[in-house]
């Protein structure tokens, strides 16, 4: 099986890369997907469902396949969009490191792309935290898009301090506002509250179809 809905690795010159939870993916992931694209002249954006990412501990994730389905659904009308399942695909006791993802992409699309990983304001202030944070830094630059309640003051700081090697690498991108989350989304759910409208429409239907985020202990956050 492909490992993403398109192994389009011909002609191409700059491809972003989104990476997230999606529990669920939600119209903050998709605007600003499509925001980088057009600022960023990008040829495709692919989505990175995780698989087990170290970070998110503290609450039980939903099955990966409820992610990656509603991450098809809500990318399968735009044509620059795609999803990847290469995270998906590795062994269930394996965390997934955003280094070993971008190491798969940077052999596949053979150095010949350059390489955008897109990331909130939050995940990027946590760079500096990922594991082998210097090779990432050196095979892909990183997109910061602003993100409702996080700023991005402290970034240039930061990185000037601990890794200022990697500041040419990192561009931030201000996007239309939206304080939409996937925590939010759940909680709304777990409440009885509508999500219309914060997530696309076939995504909120299958959120409902398949009772997921009803019990609000699931989220300990
Ligand atoms: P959760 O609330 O479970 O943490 P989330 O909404 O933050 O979910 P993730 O899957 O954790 O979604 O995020 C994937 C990526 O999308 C991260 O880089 C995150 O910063 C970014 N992102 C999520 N929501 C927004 C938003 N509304 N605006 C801009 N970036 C966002
Ligand atoms: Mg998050």
């Amino acid at each position: 099986m492909s490992l993403h809905q398109t192994e389009n690795t011909e002609q191409c010159l700059s491809v972003g890369l989104m990476g997230g939870t999606f529990d669920p993916i939600h119209l903050g992931h998709l605007l600003t997907a499509e925001e980088v694209r057009i600022q960023f002249g990008l040829e495709q954006v692919i989505f990175v469902p995780a698989g087990h990412p170290p970070h998110k501990n503290s609450r039980r994730i939903s099955d990966q396949e409820h992610r990656y389905l509603m991450t098809v659904m809500a990318t399968i009308t735009n044509p620059y969009f795609s999803v990847s399942r290469f995270e998906l695909e590795r062994p269930p006791d394996r965390v997934s490191y955003t280094i070993d993802t971008v190491r798969y992409f940077y052999a596949i699309f053979g150095g010949k792309c350059k390489l955008y990983f897109i990331s909130g304001a939050d995940a990027i202030l946590e760079i500096l935290t990922w594991k082998d944070y210097r090779e990432l830094l050196s095979i892909c630059s990183f997109i910061a898009v602003t993100r409702p309640g996080y700023g991005l003051d402290k970034l240039t700081e930061t990185f000037a301090v601990s890794c200022p090697e990697a500041l040419p690498g990192i561009h931030i991108l201000e996007i239309p506002a939206v304080a939409i989350s996937s925590t939010l989304i759940r909680r709304r759910v777990a409440e009885g509250k509508s999500i219309k409208y914060m997530a696309p429409e076939l995504v909120a239907q299958y959120i409902i179809k398949s009772g997921l985020y009803c019990s609000r202990d699931e989220d300990a956050v």
